[in-house]
């Protein structure tokens, strides 16, 4: 089994070997987050299996991908077990590794783009800076019940980037949160939404007004939302809006 990182959205920003893997598979196990262009990518004969969940909705259960990927591969079967961005962030693969692992069966993981780093290189923000941005953080805004276990007095700390996924619906607690803990109120944040996608969407505003940013804009997950200081070099939104317009893929698949 290869579990592998399908990037952020563009088949662009695929590795050559997710490529190359996605290819010869005979059993593609994907995500919601990936994308049809990047599933278009794979041999037309592969069964294209969809354990995507939605919250709230119908979706496997991490058990039963587990048991599904154990089941594909002890049929003997090439199976790519393909999720967005990067496998290792966010992303469980830890735990489909482990669980394959159990039962003797061979395993390798490819990264992939993390939403993360996508988002931030798409809009001009860079995640580190000299001088105003000396460490990063990957964050989930949704933790096993709820609210995250986090040490939120350290990352509310200044010349320091947050990368908040899963975020969108705790967006307004996580905020009050990392204002009560001190981080200034006026800390610039972008939301960036499908990001790399032709629908990529990029708003500002301040930590203060984040959850107003939110709810007049309407956001909706896949979103990544970075504060800090950095995030005050987003590009405007029609500047952001020229990437998606120019890449080649679009062409390839309409
Ligand atoms: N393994 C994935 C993360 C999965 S968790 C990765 O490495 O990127 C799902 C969260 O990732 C979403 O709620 C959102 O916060 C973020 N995300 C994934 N794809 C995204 C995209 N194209 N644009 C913005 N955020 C995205």
């Amino acid at each position: 089994v290869h579990i592998v990182g399908a990037g952020p959205g563009d088949p662009e920003l695929l590795t050559r070997k997710a490529w190359r893997l996605l290819r010869q598979a005979e059993v593609i196990v994907h995500d919601r987050l990936v994308g049809a262009e990047v599933l278009a990518l794979a041999d037309p004969t592969a069964r294209l299996i969809d354990v995507g969940k939605r919250p709230g909705g119908k979706g496997y259960r991490q058990s039963e991908i587990n048991a599904l990927l154990c089941h594909l591969a002890g049929q003997g079967r090439r199976v790519l077990r393909l999720k967005g961005g990067d496998p290792f962030v966010f992303g469980r693969g830890g735990e489909e590794l482990e669980a394959l692992r159990k039962r003797g069966i061979a395993v390798e993981v490819v990264p992939g783009i993390t939403a993360a780093t996508a988002a931030a290189a798409n809009v001009g923000i860079p995640l580190t800076h000299r001088g105003t941005a000396t460490a990063v953080t990957l964050v989930t805004g949704h933790g096993e019940a709820g609210e995250p276990d986090l040490d939120w007095s350290r990352l509310a700390s200044p010349r320091h980037t947050l990368a908040l996924y899963m975020a969108v619906r705790r967006a307004p607690a996580v905020a009050a949160r990392l204002i009560d803990e001190g981080l200034a109120p006026g800390t610039a944040v972008a939301v960036i939404e499908r990001a790399s996608t032709p629908q990529q969407r990029t708003l500002r505003a301040t930590l203060d007004g984040l959850a107003a940013l939110i709810r007049d804009h309407g956001v909706r997950a896949p979103a990544l939302i970075i504060v800090g200081e950095v995030a005050a070099l987003a590009a405007d939104d029609a500047l952001a809006a020229l990437a998606p317009a120019s890449r080649p893929y679009e062409e390839a698949s309409s």
